[in-house]
């Protein structure tokens, strides 16, 4: 624990925390010391972590990245995060993030940019210190988002594994840019009791590590039955660590054709038929698979999360939570607090989201984009019927891109970043994102394994097969 909360300071340059609770990371890791000399002591007992800014952490600094929590300490402890306690985690602190989750690069957040520690092809050292001194970090890579503190923070060296969250790919893309491994479990497979809530039909908690072993041992931990949460599943964990190095020999792997987008990077595609050949190689069958509504599942995406998020934001009024402007009566309140207090991308999406659950667009937009999310979920099932084990598909359009690279181009193309993994959360899927090399610039690769509901061995053991 000391080692690690002096490479934090060290590695202060990349701004992947928010907020170092050293004090209480030493205690708690004295008291692991002296369970373990009892001969007591759980399977995380004494490891290091990090904890994205967006689960409650009692008395500690909890604000989803947002200016809207500002001085925000809960007064109670998520599930997940609990569960880290019990099997005997230690917390570093809080992770950065973009602003309540909302991002594919981690420059949303209101503490601004997170730098990849993977640096820019042909960029000097002495270029990299001045970047990473830059509160702008222009220049240096993204690690995604929108866990890009957690993803930085792991693939860095600050902790041993860090917990992320997952609405559209955000523990996934950040795993694929920064060559760890992440996985997003089923909906319902971690309690989201004590997560901010960003779209709640789609948020789903998980680990980011650097090894598909350690994510194993995280998510085993992280899930498990919670009458907190009521979508959350009450069928036991399996020890998810005994399918990693399991054979994955005699099982069938699609490869869905609606994957292979028009222009799509050759480095990529390469990359994807490289991955289908080494999981061949080690006795697995690759068959072609057809997702026909893959198309429309991004579209629909960018419908259902905005709108669960205005419902779910509609909370921070000034009132009940963190920051308040001076007002001189409730409605000017709620207005001068809110306008103050989201960042442009949360207002984007608090727009988007009210208008398309408004009276008179609800049917065209919002219905519409459930009817859709149905049909891709139909899709996976009528793969998962014909024998299909699991669904190889890149992570990425493709590899890390600089910060400051798309913030002032248009929102989509940031939103384009998830066209490989917003398909898993409207299905409710489990994806694994494993690293599977570099691109000719130096960069990390992932691959993407999609499996059957619940059945995140599968993954594990494909995974490691990658890995
Ligand atoms: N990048 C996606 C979005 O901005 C996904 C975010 C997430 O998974 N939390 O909505």
């Amino acid at each position: 624990t000391a080692a690690h909360l002096a490479a934090i300071d060290r590695a202060k340059g990349l701004n992947a925390f928010v907020a170092v609770t050293a004090e209480k990371a030493l205690a708690m890791a004295d008291a692991s010391d002296a369970r373990l000399a009892r001969g007591e002591g759980g399977p995380l007992e004494g490891l290091p972590i990090g904890v994205k800014d967006l689960y409650a952490t009692e008395g500690v600094h909890t604000q989803a990245c947002s200016h809207i929590l500002d001085g925000f300490k809960p007064a109670y402890e998520s599930t997940v995060t609990a569960n880290l306690w019990r099997d005997g985690a230690v917390m570093l602190g809080k992770l950065n993030m973009d602003e309540f989750a909302m991002g594919s690069s981690n420059e949303t957040s209101y503490y601004g940019p997170v730098a990849s520690p993977w640096l820019p092809p042909n960029f000097s050292p002495t270029q990299a210190r001045a970047a990473l001194a830059d509160k702008g970090k222009r220049g240096l890579m993204a690690p995604g988002g929108s866990s890009g503190g957690s993803s930085s923070a792991v693939a860095a060296h600050l902790c041993l594994a860090a917990t992320a969250s997952d609405t559209g790919g955000s523990i996934r893309q950040p795993a694929a840019l920064t060559g760890i491994v992440g996985i997003k479990p089923t909906y319902g497979r971690c309690s989201r009791w004590g997560m901010v809530a960003f779209a709640s039909s789609l948020d789903q908690a998980g680990p980011l590590a650097r090894t598909v072993r350690d994510a194993a041992i995280m998510l085993r931990s992280m899930a498990g039955p919670d009458p907190k949460d009521s979508t959350c599943s009450p069928s036991p964990v399996p020890d998810y660590e005994a399918s990693v190095g399991r054979s994955v020999k005699g099982l069938t792997i699609g490869v869905p054709k609606e994957y292979r987008l028009e222009g799509m990077n050759p480095e990529i595609e390469a990359l994807w038929a490289k991955g289908a050949e080494w999981l061949r190689a080690a006795g697995a069958t690759i068959v072609d698979v057809s997702l026909p509504n893959t198309r429309h599942a991004l579209p629909a995406y960018y419908i259902v999360a905005p709108a669960e998020a205005s419902s779910n934001l509609a909370r921070y009024d000034g009132v009940r939570y963190g920051l308040r402007e001076p007002a001189s009566e409730i409605v000017d309140l709620y207005q001068k607090t809110r306008a103050s207090g989201f960042g442009p991308e949360v207002r984007r999406r608090l727009m988007i989201g009210t208008y398309v659950l408004s009276a008179g667009y609800y049917d065209a937009y919002y219905l519409r984009a459930q009817k859709i999310r149905t049909l891709i979920k139909r899709d996976f099932e009528i793969a998962f019927g014909n024998g299909v084990d699991a669904i190889l598909t890149p992570a990425t359009p493709s590899p890390a891109f600089a910060i400051g690279a798309m913030a002032s181009a248009d929102p989509v193309e940031m939103y384009l970043n998830d066209v490989f993994t917003v398909t898993v959360n409207m299905a409710g899927l489990p994806g694994l994102v494993t690293p599977a090399g570099l691109s000719a610039d130096g960069l990390p690769l992932g691959l993407q394994l999609i499996g059957r509901p619940f059945d995140e061995e599968t993954l594990f053991a494909l995974g490691e097969a990658i890995e």
